[in-house]
């Protein structure tokens, strides 16, 4: 009996003495949002509370960036740390899972890979978008737990659940479509997963069950493909917003809202849980919305406020993201951070927290924290660089200014001043020939060290695979041999 009361005694102190107190770590990203299109960042009509507590309390990045205008080289970004161009992943992979080449380089680390080590218990929810194939599974890369779809979008209510992709439109031409994945069932890690109510719904109430169930310390990326098209709500978030006229915009203002509600239940798991105050959550959006095109108007849902254009652009709209970090145990509550800094400093603070993995190649970004609590002066990064495949166009951003290279065909490259002109209204390029070529020469050593793109874009994949398979069924045809008749003497 004394030696038992002992033990037990020895084994409270242990745990006290050892107690692992280092954070949980949650990463919520949004597909598509626009920057205008939440509260914190002047929304009036959309109602995001959870976000904009969030924000609140914790710290707004004024000036946060994602590494790409879109979704699967943005991501890309993110979950290694490494900017996507360092191992040329720089378009949207199609779902393919089949293909053992087509992925996320298996020579990349997540930063799922450099938490396992360190014990940290990892999950993905949500969106992958890296590889379909089982080498680049997630439970491959660094996830203990996958809930979600490995295409680069999903529809929203079950009902869509159709396993077969009409690789023929109606009309009996070949349908190049990036996302035949679209209509999968969702997968629980390898296997099959339920999928019986609105998705962003699902996702969140899954990360709620995750966050609730992690005996350890835990880093969870919870990937929304909200709002992401297909534009679709329940009809109840819908009706909230019947002031707004356009239907789309009706609609994504809805899915926007879910989201948030989605959010709302992920803190509250963590609160039940007694998690909440040593949970760092870092709230940011893939890429800005769906740019307005002349004529185009109506098909427009997304605001991206008062940046210039959005998705796809080298313009603000395009990766200038809302972005938010909330830690009650480790950072400070309603600051507005000012400098630069990006989505690739997501896997930098994640790993110096947990003391994770920093073998392997070398990360982008910096730790944030010691930045947003003034414990490092000065600003996290000199310059912040884009590039869309093969150099169809470029940017590079230093805290001062911003050169670049518009996408869609533009042959001039702009110069805007980011401390007077943060929307890029004054092009000065003709006005400021030295700062132009300092930034050139900067996006030429960053370059240096990229990698070609060598994958297709999703929807010349697709082509090209079907292509593959006629040339394949044509070979097997012409190799074919007769059968001859069977002879009887
Ligand atoms: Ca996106």
């Amino acid at each position: 009996m004394k030696f038992h009361f002992a033990l037990s005694l020895l084994t409270l102190l242990a745990t006290q003495l050892f107690a692992d107190t280092r954070p949980n770590i949650i990463i919520m990203l949004a597909d598509d949002l626009g920057y205008g299109d939440v509260g914190f960042t002047g929304n009036q009509i959309v109602e995001t509370p959870n976000l904009d507590r969030l924000a609140n309390e914790g710290v707004i990045f004024q000036n946060g960036y994602v590494t790409h205008p879109y979704c699967g080289p943005s991501r890309a970004g993110l979950i290694t740390g490494r900017y996507q161009a360092r191992f040329g992943m720089e378009i949207n992979l199609t779902y393919s899972p089949y293909d053992i080449h087509s992925g996320l380089p298996l020579d990349e680390k997540t930063f799922g890979q450099r938490l396992q080590p360190a014990g940290y218990q990892t999950g993905i929810i949500g969106k992958w978008h890296l590889g379909a194939s089982y080498p680049f599974h997630p439970n491959n890369r660094g996830f203990d737990y996958f809930y979600g779809f490995l295409s680069g979008g999903h529809d929203y209510f079950p009902d869509s659940v159709n396993t077969h992709h009409p690789l023929l439109l109606p009309d009996g031409r070949p349908h190049y479509s990036a996302n035949e994945g679209v209509y999968q069932p969702l997968l629980r890690n390898t296997n099959a997963a339920e999928f019986d109510e609105y998705l962003t719904t699902a996702l969140s109430k899954d990360a709620a069950r995750f966050v609730k169930d992690s005996d350890k310390p835990f880093c969870l990326y919870l990937a929304y493909n909200a709002p992401h098209a297909s534009l679709e709500a329940p009809k109840e978030v819908i009706d909230k917003y019947s002031q707004v006229e356009n239907k789309k915009r009706r609609t994504y203002l809805a899915m926007i809202d879910a989201m948030d509600q989605g959010i709302g239940i992920v803190i509250e798991a963590l609160k039940e849980s007694g998690k909440f105050d040593n949970t760092l959550i870092f709230f940011l959006s893939d890429n800005g919305g769906v740019q307005s095109k002349p004529g185009y108007e109506h098909e427009v849902w997304a605001d991206n406020g008062p940046l210039r254009n959005g998705k796809g652009s080298m313009r603000e709209g395009g990766s200038h993201v809302p972005f938010i970090a909330h830690w009650p145990k480790g950072l400070p509550s309603g600051i507005i951070y000012p400098h630069p800094v990006s989505s690739l400093d997501l896997s930098a603070t994640a790993v110096a927290l947990a003391g994770g993995d920093t073998s392997g190649k070398p990360l982008d970004g910096v730790n944030l924290i010691p930045y947003v609590n003034g414990e490092i002066k000065g600003v996290p990064h000199e310059a912040l660089f884009w590039r869309t495949t093969n150099g169809t166009s470029w940017c590079v951003r230093t805290p001062e200014a911003k050169f670049l290279l518009e996408s869609h065909g533009a042959t001039e490259p702009e110069l805007y001043d980011m401390v007077n002109d943060p929307y890029e209204s004054n092009n000065i390029i003709a006005e400021r020939p030295e700062q132009r070529q300092q930034l050139a020469q900067l996006w030429n050593e960053w370059n240096a060290i990229n990698e070609t793109t060598f994958l297709l874009q999703s929807g010349n994949y697709q082509k090209k695979r079907l292509q593959m398979y006629e040339a394949l069924h044509k070979e097997l045809q012409e190799k074919a041999k007769k059968i001859q008749p069977i002879t009887v003497e």
